[in-house]
C-alpha cells in the first residue's frame, strides 16, 4: 500500500543555491521507502492510497545522532537502549549509533559485539549503528588486529580511540598504539572517530589542581585547557599526513583546535570534525553557575569559541553535530561533592534538532539546508549508510522528522524521556516542535495537543551496518 504524506514542506535537496528555505511538496512512501517527491497532488492518487495532511508543518530527514553513549549492557543505571532510543524517537532522531566504550563488554571484539547486539535489539525503538573500537585494554590482546578485522567485518560505523580517556575499561592509546590503530583501519578502509585531547598535560594539571585542594568548576576548565585540544588535533594531523587515516575529530570544542581540521583539509587530508550542542551553546561562565551539571570533556571554553564553532557550522569546517549524549545517575553521580568525581557527560539525543532548529535556523546562525546537512546528509555519508539514509529523496528510507514551526515550548528535564533526567538548557524556550517521528515508512513517535504517544513497540528499530564502499 501506498502512503501520501500530503500539505508539507521539505527543504529543496541538492547544493543551497539562494532559493526558498522550503517548498511545497507531497511525499510518496511504499514499505519502508520513499518513491517519490513531487510538486502537491501532481501525482495522481492511487486507489488504496493513505493520504495523511501534514497541515503545512516542515518535514525533515529524520536526524542521526553520531555520537551517543546509551551505557547498554553494563552501566545501564546511566541510560538503556530502550530509554535512550524513547528519547531519540521523542526528538525526531530516526538512527543512533552508540559509542562502543561505555557498555560491558566494550566493542573490541566480534564476540562481544554480538553480546551487545543480543541485549539491545529488543529495546530499540529507532535504528540504530555500532562504533567499534580500539583501547589498550583492547591491544594487549595477542590478536587485536583479528578482533578489529571482525567488527570492520561485522559492519560497524567507524572506529573510536582515546587519546584521553577516564574509562578502566576502555584506556587511552599511546603514541605508538594509536598510530598502529591508525595504520590498520587505513588497510581496512575504515574511518575513526577521535576524542582529541593532549593526555599528558591534562592530567599534569589536573594532578597540580588536586593537590592545591582545589574543587570548583573552573579549575575543572583550568584543567583542560583549548591548548590539550589543540595539541592532540595537530598530532592526528602529522598521523593523518603519514598514515592516510580517515580521522573525524569527536566533540570539538576549542575554536582553535577547528582551524586546525580547516587547515588539514585545506591541504587535503582526510580529516573532518564534529561538536555538539553544548560547546555552541555554553561557556566557561555557565560552568561556573550550572556547576558539574555541565561538566564534559572536553570541557565548554569561551564565547569566541563559540561563535568560532557556530561560523564553523555555518561555513561547512565543521562536518557533523551530534550529542554525545551521556548521562550520569542523577543526582548521585553529579553531585558527589567534588568537581573531580562528578561524572563528565550530558543527556542530549531529544534536544539535538529541537536545539539546531530553534537556535541554529531560527535564530540565522545557519540555514535549514546546513542543519540538514550537519545532522543527516553528512553523518550519514561518514558512517557509510549515504546511500539509504540522511536525505529525502527516491530510493531512501523514510526515516522523517515533522516539525510543527508556529509551535514552542520550554524544555524541563522532567519531560524529557532518557533515564537520567538533566539538561543544561532546563527553562530553554525553544521555537518550533517536533510533532512526529518516521523510522522507515512507520510513524514511531506522535504529538499533538492531546498529548504524546509511542506508537511503536521497542524492538521497531533496527540495526543498520556500515555498507561496503
Ligand atoms: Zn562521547
Amino acid at each position: 500500500m501506498r502512503t501520501r504524506l500530503h500539505n508539507l514542506r521539505i527543504v529543496p535537496d541538492g547544493p543551497e543555491v539562494g532559493g526558498p528555505d522550503t517548498i511545497p511538496a507531497d511525499l510518496l512512501i511504499e514499505g519502508e521507502r520513499i518513491v517519490a517527491v513531487a510538486p502537491p497532488d501532481q501525482r495522481p492518487a492511487e486507489a488504496d492510497e493513505l493520504r495523511l495532511d501534514m497541515e503545512g508543518q516542515l518535514v525533515l530527514p529524520g536526524a542521526i545522532d553520531g555520537h551517543v553513549h546509551f551505557d547498554d549492557p553494563g552501566f545501564t543505571h546511566r541510560e538503556n537502549f530502550e530509554t535512550g532510543t524513547r528519547a531519540a524517537a521523542a526528538g525526531g532522531v530516526t538512527c543512533v549509533v552508540d559509542m562502543p566504550c561505555t557498555s560491558l563488554p566494550p566493542v573490541t571484539s566480534g564476540a562481544n559485539l554480538r553480546e551487545k547486539l543480543a541485549v539491545i535489539a529488543p529495546k530499540a525503538r529507532v535504528d540504530y549503528m555500532l562504533w567499534g573500537g580500539v583501547s589498550a585494554n583492547a591491544m594487549e590482546e595477542p590478536d587485536w588486529v583479528a578482533h578489529l578485522e571482525e567488527v570492520v567485518s561485522e559492519g560497524v560505523a567507524a572506529i573510536k580511540l582515546y587519546m584521553l580517556s577516564g574509562m578502566e575499561t576502555f584506556r587511552d592509546l599511546d603514541a605508538q598504539g594509536l598510530e598502529q590503530a591508525l595504520r590498520e583501519t587505513r588497510r581496512l578502509g575504515i574511518p575513526v572517530g577521535v576524542h582529541a585531547e593532549d593526555r599528558n598535560l591534562v592530567l599534569e594539571i589536573t594532578r597540580r589542581l588536586i593537590e592545591e585542594g582545589r574543587n570548583e568548576p573552573l579549575d575543572y576548565a583550568a584543567s583542560r585547557p583549548a591548548a590539550g585540544e589543540v595539541s592532540a588535533v595537530s598530532t592526528l594531523r602529522t598521523l593523518c599526513r603519514r598514515t592516510g587515516a580517515r580521522i573525524h575529530v569527536v566533540h570539538v570544542g576549542a575554536g582553535e583546535a577547528l582551524d586546525v581540521i580547516a587547515e588539514a583539509r585545506g591541504e587535503g587530508l582526510p580529516m573532518s570534525g564534529e561538536t555538539c550542542p553544548q560547546y555552541l551553546e555554553f561557556t566557561e561562565e555557565d560552568l561556573q553557575s550550572q556547576g558539574a551539571l555541565l561538566k564534559t570533556a572536553p570541557v565548554v571554553k569561551t564565547e569566541e569559541d563559540r561563535e568560532r564553532l557556530w561560523q564553523g557550522v555555518a561555513n561547512g569546517d565543521i562536518q557533523h553535530v551530534a550529542t554525545d549524549h551521556a548521562a550520569g545517575e542523577w543526582p548521585a553521580e553529579k553531585r558527589t561533592g567534588s568537581i573531580w568525581t562528578d561524572y563528565g557527560g550530558v543527556p542530549g539525543v531529544e534536544l539535538l534538532l529541537p536545539y539546531l532548529y530553534s537556535e541554529g535556523y531560527r535564530r540565522g546562525r545557519i540555514s535549514l539546508a546546513r542543519m540538514v546537512e550537519v545532522v543527516c546528509a553528512a553523518p550519514a555519508s561518514f558512517f557509510g549508510i549515504g546511500g539509504r539514509k540522511g536525505r529525502i529523496a527516491p530510493g531512501f528510507d523514510a526515516d522523517l522528522a515533522v516539525i510543527d514551526e508556529t509551535d514552542g515550548w520550554t524544555v524541563r528535564a522532567g519531560d524529557l524521556h532518557n533515564l537520567n533526567r538533566y539538561t543544561p538548557l532546563e527553562g530553554r524556550r525553544l521555537a518550533g516542535r517536533v510533532t512526529a517521528t518516521f523510522v522507515r515508512g512507520v510513524r514511531v513517535y506522535h504529538r499533538d495537543a492531546a498529548g504524546e504517544e509511542f506508537l511503536e513497540p521497542a524492538g521497531f528499530g533496527r540495526r543498520i551496518r556500515r555498507e561496503p564502499a
